[in-house]
């Protein structure tokens, strides 16, 4: 399946300007958006990824592709005054919006707001506790080299954890999810934020994503260990984490 919205007749260098227009388009209703389209599931996926990120007070966290800072706000109470959070995104509309949501419910000064590539990310070696990237890594175009940056930064015993669209196994469920993703995914788009397109990029961003077992085993060539992965909502979400050692 091509549309002219499609990676598959997109050049790899045209990528990443598809990927900005759409965030551009849909960040002031990112969030509205967000609850709609999953029924408001997103909530419980990023619930848990807090719980297996196992942050604690003190602790440095970066969460890269962060968006309008679901999981960067819950983190900033977490990690509490002597710690620090890094919200990054590579688009300044997405930033925006998430900063003004963090202020507006009270994150304190141990937020940071950074715009960034997760592709080279800029800080220093062995900087981070734990690195988050939820519904943000299958957007990235060379996500190799983005793991391996995450890599880097983590602290030795710092987690990563990947929260993203992958594969259900069932072969019924796939095939309801899809008819979901390509049919009414586009029309909810294009009638609630006339924006189909935008809509039409994120089910074909997920179809393209790889699977849970090939990210897992990209995460471990990225030199993460005890690299592992959860289903949820029967597989239409994976939650993979990573230890670096
Ligand atoms: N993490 C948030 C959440 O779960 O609600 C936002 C996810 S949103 C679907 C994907 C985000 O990835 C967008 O804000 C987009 O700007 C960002 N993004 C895309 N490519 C990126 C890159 N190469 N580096 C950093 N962020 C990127």
């Amino acid at each position: 399946r091509t549309t002219h919205f499609g990676f598959q007749d997109v050049p790899v260098e045209e990528k990443a300007s598809r990927v900005a227009d759409v965030f551009h388009s849909v960040a002031a209703r990112y969030d509205v958006m967000n609850d709609l389209m999953s029924f408001g599931i997103h909530r419980v996926w990023k619930r848990l990824t807090i719980e297996r990120a196992g942050v604690r007070p003190g602790h440095k966290v970066l969460d890269i592709a962060g968006g309008t800072g679901d999981l960067a706000l819950k983190f900033s109470r977490i990690v509490g005054p002597t710690g620090k959070v890094i919200l990054a995104d590579i688009n300044a509309s997405m930033l925006n919006v998430g900063r003004d949501k963090l202020i507006d419910n009270g994150a304190g000064g141990n937020v940071d707001y950074v715009q960034a590539n997760a592709e080279c990310l800029p800080f220093p070696d062995n900087t981070f506790d734990c690195i988050t990237i939820a519904f943000g890594l299958r957007n990235v175009t060379d996500k190799d080299k983005a793991l391996a940056s995450m890599a880097r930064i983590l602290k030795p015993g710092g987690r990563l954890l990947v929260l993203e669209f992958s594969k259900p196994p069932n072969p019924l469920l796939s095939k309801a999810y899809d008819e979901y993703s390509f049919r009414l995914l586009p029309r909810m788009g294009e009638m609630v934020a006339g924006d189909a397109d935008s809509y039409r990029y994120l089910a074909e961003s997920i179809r393209m994503h790889p699977d849970q077992q090939t990210l897992k085993g990209m995460m471990e060539t990225a030199g993460l260990e005890r690299v592992e992965f959860t289903n949820l909502t029967g597989g239409i979400v994976a939650l993979h984490r990573g230890i670096k050692l």
